[in-house]
């Protein structure tokens, strides 16, 4: 069975259309990138599947459940935002420990969650600090531990590092996929930037339009591109 599904999935807004009859599985355990230009609808797919925005049309099934109808919160999914969404006024204990709050988790549970994330993630000795007190790097591996301290089905990124300067940018695409390697949790992860789905994806889905314009692995894409679209966008520099 697919990790998640999406079945003909339309969305409008208003008038506007711009996501027209997408349709691919994930497996269980795999590393899929979203990628393509900007305002192809990338960051829409994604929050319908975080069940942040309505699906106009079509289905979405998470762990074999259609989820369309879900709220939000009750969707085994974690997003992992740009490490600016932190909480500035609260520790990194309280930053990776608040969803599991919302929820209604007790203490004891919250607190052993927080610390193995943190030691994942090399934190422990940082949980006391406020984000400001903290290195880019640093700030976003907390992004990354409040998702992981849920334990999700599914971990949504969305251009988790956009704002991180070039060098840690590479160096956090390292660590989110060792980060992948020993969790295996199925990722979904939205890029506009053709290296990083390149050195990252199990699986890339390439979207221009609102439409799929090709679905592969990397080598297959780089190797045997569907289309002129899908050729100049890999081929060209970041
Ligand atoms: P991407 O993440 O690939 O850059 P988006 O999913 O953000 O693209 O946007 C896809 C299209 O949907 C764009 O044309 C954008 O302007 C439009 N769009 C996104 N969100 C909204 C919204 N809340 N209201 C109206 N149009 C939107
Ligand atoms: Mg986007």
């Amino acid at each position: 069975m697919a990790a998640v599904s999406f079945k003909n999935i339309h969305k409008s807004f208003d008038k506007a259309k711009v996501i027209h009859g997408i349709e691919f599985d994930i497996a269980d355990g795999e590393f899929v990138v979203l990628v393509g230009p900007s305002g192809c609808g990338k960051s829409t797919l994604l929050r319908m599947l975080a069940g942040l925005e309505e699906v106009t049309d079509g289905q979405i099934v998470i762990g074999g459940k259609v989820v369309n109808d879900l709220d939000s919160k009750d969707r085994d999914i974690a997003m992992v935002f740009q490490s600016y969404a932190l909480y500035p006024h609260m520790s990194v204990r309280d930053n990776m420990g608040f969803s599991l709050r919302l929820r209604r988790a007790d203490a004891a549970t919250i607190g052993k969650r927080v610390d193995d994330a943190a030691r994942i993630l090399n934190l422990t000795h940082l949980l006391d600090r406020l984000p400001r007190e903290l290195s880019g790097g640093q700030r976003q591996r907390v992004a990354m531990g409040r998702a992981i301290v849920r334990d999700p089905q599914v971990f949504l990124f969305d251009e988790p590092l956009s704002n991180l300067d070039a060098k840690l940018r590479v160096a956090m695409r390292a660590e989110i996929k060792a980060l992948h390697l020993r969790l295996k949790t199925t990722t979904v992860y939205v890029t506009h930037d053709q290296i990083e789905a390149m050195t990252m994806a199990d699986r890339i889905v390439v979207m221009h339009d609102g439409i799929i314009e090709q679905i592969g692995t990397p080598l297959e894409l780089f190797d045997r591109p569907g289309n002129l679209f899908v050729a100049q966008f890999i081929g060209s520099p970041a």
